[in-house]
């Protein structure tokens, strides 16, 4: 079999979307699987809506992705003497003609064939005319009147469009620039793509490529069209549901290798299996097991399977990232050592690094900057267990060995001293050392806050306790 080549031609109008990541990711996929090649292409033609800015945008992200090419990018922009050769070339076969039908007399025409209850297409007057160049004209294919064109698609299987549904489509625009269909056919013959894996929007398209590939004697790829992404409501996907940018997933603290996860997963599917390395899809990725109709976007699903990945990165690779994100949020003092001892309490506990560095944010603040909800206080501070907490924090000070176990020792023996329950006295310090009411485990916690910060933020606590305390008091008097 000849090598494989796939190609993601993006137009650079606006970011990569999770709908074009997860076309970019089967093309990728597919060259990977097969020993094959992948081609990068921006489609640029449209002058006016592209900028380098988005090609710059969609690169970024293709790189966060992981998915590298293996050509390109090529710009399509750079090519038009290419793509007017080729026009060219039709048209000194007598495969195309030249038209001067204004865009009024088209539509016109469409109308009029519409009305008649027939699929509206440009109705031929330019066909036999013989015209030359000239202002206002393009240049158009000349289609087949009869038969049919049909082709195999890989997913969808054949697929045969009535030759009279086709009309004779435009390849050279009155401004003279080139097609979609046009530069698309040219670029994926001349670049040797072989598998054209596209989602099926693009499925009207594919006749017309087809018609073009016989009619400048390229050899004809594989077409493989998938089924679009759905949001919720059964409707495409789109910012509306929430859907965001890829560069906006990764910031949001996503992780290439669960967004891919994730994405293949929409459609294809290996057994029962939902969770995937890089290597075990480029393993197991076919066309077969790719679904036709189309799928749901599910954030609950990707964050969980996010978290999965999560779950399975080294701590000491998640630390770096623990502290830009602090850093970002304005806390600056998280160091190396810190952000080290702090990844593994809440790795378990996050789906996004986002979700992390938002958990992290009481170790990273500094002690008066913890904030203490009044009524918290008021509610956890008794006048009884502010005496215990007291006690207790004597004792925290003089505590040699500030690990885990000898802190659980120290505090198993105090409850037993005094005669209470864990729960009574646990709430009260998770609360002076992060400002909240939940967080990892209270010892875990405290041994990687260490003595000096545990210690200084109990006594800011119960100082704070007091205040509030006073206040209430003499509220109620
Ligand atoms: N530039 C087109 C798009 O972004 C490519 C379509 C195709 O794959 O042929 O939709």
């Amino acid at each position: 079999m000849n090598e494989i080549v796939t190609r993601f031609p993006p137009s650079p109008t606006g970011h990569l979307h999770i709908g074009g990541a997860r076309t970019a990711l089967l093309n990728w996929l597919y060259a990977r699987h097969h020993q094959g090649k992948f081609i990068l292409r921006i489609e640029d033609t449209d002058t006016e809506r592209s900028s380098r800015e988005m090609t710059d945008s969609i690169l970024q992200a293709m790189d966060w992705l992981g998915l590298h090419w293996d050509e390109g990018p090529y710009f399509q922009s750079t090519r038009f003497e290419l793509y007017h050769q080729h026009i060219d070339w039709l048209l000194e076969k007598g495969l195309a003609y030249y038209c001067s039908c204004t865009p009024d007399e088209v539509e016109a025409m469409r109308q009029k064939a519409w009305n008649a209850g027939e699929k509206p297409k440009y109705d031929g007057s330019c066909r036999e005319l013989g015209l030359g160049p000239g202002p206002g004209r393009v240049v158009r294919l000349k289609a087949p009147l009869s038969g049919q064109t049909v082709y195999q698609d890989l997913i969808k299987g054949q697929n045969a469009v009535d030759n009279r549904e086709l009309d004779d489509f435009v390849l050279r625009r009155a401004d003279n620039t080139p097609t979609y269909n046009l530069a698309v056919v040219v670029d994926d013959a001349l670049m040797g793509i072989n598998t054209i894996l596209r989602g099926d929007d693009h499925i009207s398209n594919t006749p017309k490529q087809v018609l073009l590939y016989q009619a400048l004697q390229f050899e004809r790829p594989s077409f493989a069209h998938v089924p679009m992404i759905l949001g919720p409501d059964k409707k495409r996907l789109s910012k509306r549901h929430g859907a965001m940018s890829v560069l906006e997933y990764k910031a949001r603290g996503y992780l290439p290798g669960a967004l891919i996860n994730y994405l293949v997963r929409l459609g294809w599917s290996s057994g029962d299996q939902e969770l995937f390395t890089r290597e075990e899809l480029i393993e197991k990725f076919t066309l077969n097991s790719m679904g036709k109709s189309a799928c749901v976007f599910n954030q609950e699903k990707l964050d969980w399977v996010n978290g999965r990945h999560l779950k399975q990165i080294p701590p000491s690779d998640l630390a770096a990232e623990l502290r830009t994100r602090l850093r970002n949020r304005g806390l600056p003092g998280v160091d190396e050592a810190y952000a080290e001892k702090i990844v593994p309490l809440l790795q378990p506990r996050s789906q996004t690094l986002e979700q992390m560095a938002e958990q992290a944010v009481f170790f990273a603040q500094e002690t008066e900057d913890i904030p203490y909800d009044p009524e918290m206080l008021d509610k956890f501070f008794t006048t009884e267990l502010k005496q215990y907490l007291r006690d207790l924090l004597g004792r925290l000070e003089r505590l040699q060995d500030f690990s885990q176990a000898a802190q659980e020792e120290l505090l198993a023996e105090f409850l037993q001293e005094k005669d209470i329950k864990f729960k009574r006295i646990a709430q009260p310090i998770r609360i002076a050392l992060t400002g909240k009411k939940a967080s990892p485990g209270l010892f875990e916690t405290m041994e990687v806050l260490g003595r000096d910060r545990t210690t200084a933020r109990l006594r800011r606590a119960l100082t704070q306790a007091e205040g509030s305390g006073k206040q209430t008091a003499s509220a109620s008097t």
